[in-house]
């Protein structure tokens, strides 16, 4: 079968590989669609720490597919992608994204980008029948902003800002509007984003936001400049939430002063665990969430390079959300 396959650091090919063998409690799933992500990219260069990535591995952690022995049921279905132990002091209180022992589909076991996969069955969550694919793509990161969300209690009416303008930030906006916020204010850096801004329920979009302070501060860009503006950015009795990963070894000034007296909460976050992935595939079955919007470029798997490309080197005039490859299209 066909596999978007990384050898190693800077050496991806598309390639045939054996099936994957379906162990007992394992079931075989068709993956449909693939999103990518900036990770994916750090995965081909080489620039993750050794311990979360086993290569050869194939690619893709976003993923919807169908399973392979009830291809005509027309159910989708969803896989968690930490595949956690179980077993440990960590997944025993649920913390299943702390589990000790680090398993994750597209990292340390081969990903989605393939004709199939197999994967844990306790993992597989199935979506009612009218929830689309392109829907259900966004499943993995919005498990990562939810569970980040829900953890911060966002209340009802409060101010919220969201910094950045990628996907994730995205996701941000438009989970929050599950917790009726008053207003959601997104700093941004490319103007062209602001029409899915919108879309995401986004009230207004500013590249500045001079001194305005917000309730809860969602900080979702990575950057070192974009945390030091989140944490100046919460008002008295504020909430920060850090939802992007910068790069290892970034450090922030900040005025610690400032965080006591006003009385804020920094909140860090890994992934997600099993209960925020099972709350989302339920705001899909719902009917409550539809982001398919956020899906603006389309590839299928022969053309993974343009959709590795694309993902690297859009142009910033144009608007930009989740770079998607079709698989399996029949
Ligand atoms: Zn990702
Ligand atoms: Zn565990």
């Amino acid at each position: 079968m066909k596999a978007l396959i990384v050898r190693g650091p800077n050496d991806v090919v598309l390639d045939d590989i054996d099936m994957p063998v379906v162990d007992v409690d394992h079931v075989l799933v068709e993956p449909l669609v693939s999103g990518l992500c900036g990770t994916d990219l750090e995965i081909i260069a080489g620039t993750i720490d050794a311990a979360y990535v086993h290569y050869p591995v194939v690619l893709g952690h976003e993923w919807v597919g169908r399973l392979a022995e009830h291809p005509d049921n027309g159910a989708l279905v969803v896989v968690e992608g930490i595949v956690p132990c179980g077993v440990c002091d960590e997944c025993e209180r649920g913390a299943t994204n702390r589990c000790r022992t680090y398993d994750e589909i597209g990292f340390t076991r081969n990903g989605a980008l393939s004709e199939f996969i197999a994967v844990p069955s306790h993992l597989v969550h199935e979506l009612s029948t009218e929830v689309s694919a392109l829907d259900a793509v966004l499943t993995e990161p919005m498990a990562v902003v939810w569970r980040a969300l829900t953890r911060a209690q966002v209340r009802a009416g409060s101010r919220c800002l969201v910094i950045g303008d990628g996907t994730v930030a995205l996701l941000g906006a438009l989970l929050l509007q599950r917790f009726s916020p008053a207003s959601v204010t997104m700093l941004g850096l490319r103007p062209a984003q602001a029409s899915l801004a919108q879309q995401a329920g986004v009230s207004d979009f500013v590249t500045d936001i001079a001194d305005r302070r917000f309730d809860y501060v969602i900080e979702a860009a990575g950057q070192g400049p974009a945390i030091a503006t989140a944490l100046a950015a919460a008002d008295r009795g504020g909430f920060v939430v850090l939802l992007g990963l910068p790069a290892h070894g970034t450090a922030v000034n900040f005025y610690p002063d400032d965080v006591v007296n006003n009385d804020v909460i920094i909140q860090g976050g890994l992934s997600y665990t099993r209960q925020s992935w099972a709350e989302v595939v339920s705001l899909l079955n719902d009917r409550v969430i539809h982001p398919s919007f956020l899906v603006t470029h389309h590839f299928d798997l022969s053309q993974w390079r343009e959709a590795l490309d694309t993902l690297a080197h859009a142009p910033r005039d144009q608007p930009r959300g989740k770079v998607i490859i079709t698989l399996n299209n029949d």
